[in-house]
């Protein structure tokens, strides 16, 4: 969708709402002010505006109306135009803090050796806790629950292999930990490390990649042979996407030869070591869909652990861990600062709470104050919103209203498969919202009311946004598309509409075959009526969505709020307000109408 941006409000809207008590606090800078709204007053977001005026007068306005108004530090443009470079690359900071990490010791390592060297029992190497372990544990990782429950399989295999050799059982061999940049998937392999105390070989894929063809594959090969020496161990291959790229991709130069002899390599070795060797091998990438298929397959790197983006449950705990480290000062709310910061992954808030704590030590504060974390907020923001990570208070709003537009529908049709969650935690590319549902049992057969429900869930979104906004967004052109499908599928395979009877409008074994469907030849005519039917069939959905929306116009509000305030909705609690909606008395007509569209 369109890219974030921090709200721009007029100068003249930001005295009103001073004046009307809106506004919480404010940072004149010289060319504009910073500001955020009160909590009660909509969407306590950020928003800038052009001062007019001098900055004293405005400040003296600002405290006449009892608005905060936050200092910036002196060097607030420098700062906050750095931090957005380092932000703006969380994979580049991970890699920095790899090669800090990393830089040489006094072993010297010859050209074809890999880097990557065990933190692990027996190795003394400077710098590193004494007991061996990375130092890293699962408490150090917080809101990616689902991911920590399935790697602590792979810890305790590690802790007790015999346990499961004895049953037979194999673990994968590979784990890949797929998420966007900065969710802490390198600190997951950090602290599996930590937990099962053996040794812990990390190696970022891009030193593989060098100038000279072959020597990526020999370090390939010298980190295979140093693991299984060690082994029961753990591979760690970081940014694996910078060698795991799809072969057969650009042009045959030099480079391309050179990263793809270094996969070959890594896909030969992992072929190479049988399950039980006691070598595990965890992945981690951005960028999952720009693999090489053959690293995916089984045997390889057949398992695939998501670190997502974490809700506002998920950054209350991050904070609660990075809070730990500093000094805090009673004013502080982590529950609001986690309300606040929709769309920041575990980096943000790390970042966060460290710039906060360096404005307090800056400012000779000996603890951070709520003041300091409101203002690295909006620095932190406003780097994250140039990468369009964030997303506007109106586009919020809007996909809010529109997936609980899906999930209200939802629970109303013939059919429905139950709604379990409702998020609005953006995830991947385009997904700003979803709506899971999760269906009782296996459907292989559709009946017709149910596939006209399914119809009226799909425009649910859409419907929501008119019904709420009066106006649409681009937001629903995948659920657009998905009802277009349906229903041409009822019309033409499915012989769902009575005027055309059950007649075959495509040659579904072409589908098959080719992936593309074909229509049959057919008169002029009956493409026109198919045409009208599939409109038909689209609009009366659409119909319905829209009178169950207006019908549950209330509940519809208040479950948008609800879940603009804590990122998801699931559970008892989704399930209690979704008993409250109510069908509208032409459903049932809708549904009894049969077979006649
Ligand atoms: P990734 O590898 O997914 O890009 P990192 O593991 O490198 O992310 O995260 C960078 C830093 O951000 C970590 O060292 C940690 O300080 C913080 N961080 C990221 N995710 C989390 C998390 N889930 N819990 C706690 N801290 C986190
Ligand atoms: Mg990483
Ligand atoms: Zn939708």
């Amino acid at each position: 969708m369109k890219t974030a941006t921090i709200a721009h409000a007029a100068y003249s809207t930001f005295v009103e709402q001073v004046k009307a008590q809106k506004v919480q606090r404010a940072t004149v800078r010289p060319h504009r002010i910073d500001y955020s709204l009160k909590p009660a007053v909509g969407f306590k977001r950020f928003y800038t505006t052009p001062p007019a005026g001098k900055a004293e007068d405005i400040k003296a306005m600002l405290r006449q109306h009892q608005v905060d108004v936050v200092i910036p530090a002196d060097n607030t443009g420098a700062v906050a135009g750095a931090m957005g470079l380092l932000l703006s690359t969380g994979a580049l900071v991970g890699t920095l803090a790899w090669l800090f990490k990393n830089s040489p010791d006094n072993e010297a390592m010859g050209l074809n050796k890999t880097k990557a060297r065990p933190y692990g029992p027996g190795q003394s190497q400077r710098g590193r806790k004494a007991n061996g372990k990375t130092g890293v544990t699962f408490a150090d990782v917080a809101g990616v629950d689902e991911a920590k429950q399935e790697l602590k399989e792979v810890v305790d295999f590690l802790k007790d292999g015999a346990k499961y050799r004895q049953i037979g059982a194999k673990l994968p061999k590979g784990v890949l930990l797929v998420g966007p940049p900065g969710t802490g998937k390198t600190l997951l392999a950090k602290a599996i490390a930590g937990e099962a105390n053996v040794p812990f070989f990390s190696v970022s894929a891009s030193e593989f990649v060098e100038v000279y063809v072959g020597v990526g594959a020999s370090r390939v090969r010298d980190l295979f042979a140093k693991a299984k020496k060690q082994a029961p161990c753990i591979v760690f291959i970081d940014e694996l996407d910078a060698i795991g790229k799809s072969r057969g991709g650009g042009g045959p130069n030099n480079g391309n030869d050179e990263r793809e002899q270094t996969l070959n390599q890594l896909l030969t070795e992992m072929d190479g070591f049988d399950d039980n060797s006691g070598v595990i091998l965890i992945g981690a990438t951005n960028r999952p869909e720009i693999l090489d298929p053959a690293l995916k397959r089984a045997g390889r790197f057949d398992r695939q652990i998501i670190v997502d983006r974490p809700d506002r449950s998920g950054r209350l705990a991050i904070l609660r861990v990075h809070a730990r480290q500093v000094t805090i000062a009673a004013d502080v709310d982590l529950t609001e600062i986690a309300t606040q910061t929709a769309g920041f992954v575990g980096a943000d808030l790390a970042n966060l709470i460290n710039e906060a704590a360096l404005l307090a030590a800056r400012n000779n504060r000996s603890a951070v104050t709520m003041a300091d974390i409101y203002e690295a907020m909006e620095r932190v923001m406003a780097g994250l919103q140039l990468r369009s990570r964030i997303l506007s208070p109106i586009e919020r709003q809007t996909v809010a209203y529109h997936e609980v537009g899906h999930a209200i529908v939802a629970s109303l049709m013939p059919g429905a498969t139950q709604v379990s969650k409702i998020s609005i935690v953006p995830r991947g590319k385009g997904a700003l919202g979803y709506t899971m549902q999760t269906p009782a049992e296996d459907r292989y057969l559709m009946l017709e009311d149910e596939l006209r429900g399914q119809l009226a869930t799909l425009l649910g979104g859409r419907a929501a946004e008119e019904v709420v906004f009066g106006k649409v967004s681009s937001g629903a052109s995948d659920d657009i598309q998905k009802a277009t499908d349906l229903a041409e599928r009822a019309v033409t395979q499915y012989g769902m509409a009575a005027d055309l009877g059950p007649i075959a409008f495509v040659d579904t074994q072409s589908e098959f075959l080719h992936r593309s469907s074909s229509r049959r030849p057919m008169s002029g005519e009956v493409a026109v009526e198919i045409d009208r039917q599939v409109k038909q069939l689209i609009h009366q959905a659409h119909d319905i969505a829209k009178a169950i929306l207006v019908l549950n116009q209330a509940l519809l509000q208040a479950m948008a709020q609800t879940l603009l305030a804590e990122d998801v909705l699931e559970g008892k609690q989704l399930q209690e307000m979704l008993l409250k909606a109510q069908a509208p008395v032409n459903t049932q007509i809708w549904v009894a109408k049969g077979n006649k569209v």
